[in-house]
């Protein structure tokens, strides 16, 4: 993590990019291996400029999410702009298909916010899965500045919104 200061864009104050934000933090937790904070922390950092994507391997249950690995996959956005990512999903399948029997499964999707705060878009919304958490790594000037991760409090088609989740090692 650096003291560098995270610029905030325009839009993130908007009323649309306010309104995906629940006000309350959730009361379950994400736990990380270290190993897997800092793998996803390091490619987020060689991706930037770029805003990369990933999944976390792991375990959920009542209490939140056991984050043991994480693997990139290929952000197939051409845009690369700081709110918009798509993961390859020939790379979701093979994660899948590797996990398969291995009692570890796909439990959420990380991406980066390029020199841009840890906080979710309106797009980041829309693609977003209830049961999945999703991390975000703000990398500002090439470091890591923040990592946040957000959980929905209830599936985006029923009007839920990304409760942030705290996280520790
Ligand atoms: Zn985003």
């Amino acid at each position: 993590m650096s003291d560098i200061s995270i610029p905030v864009p325009e839009r993130f104050l908007n009323k649309a990019y306010l309104d995906v934000i629940h006000t309350q933090e959730s009361e379950q937790c994400c736990v990380f291996a270290a190993s897997a904070l800092k793998d996803m922390q390091s490619i987020a950092e060689r991706g930037y400029p770029d805003e990369i994507c990933g999944l976390l391997v792991g375990a959920a249950n009542t209490d939140g999410w056991q984050v043991v690995d994480v693997r990139q996959v290929t952000n197939i956005n051409e845009e690369r702009a700081a709110d918009r990512f798509q993961l390859d999903p020939a790379g979701y399948q093979s994660v899948d298909s590797e996990l398969r029997g291995s009692g570890k499964e796909i439990i959420g999707v990380f991406h980066s916010h390029p020199d841009c705060p840890a906080k979710p878009s309106p797009t980041d919304l829309t693609s977003a899965w209830e049961g999945f958490v999703y991390p975000i790594v703000s990398v500002v000037q090439g470091s890591v500045a923040e990592v946040h991760c957000w959980v929905l409090t209830d599936d985006a088609q029923m009007g839920g919104k990304f409760q942030k989740l705290p996280h520790h090692t």
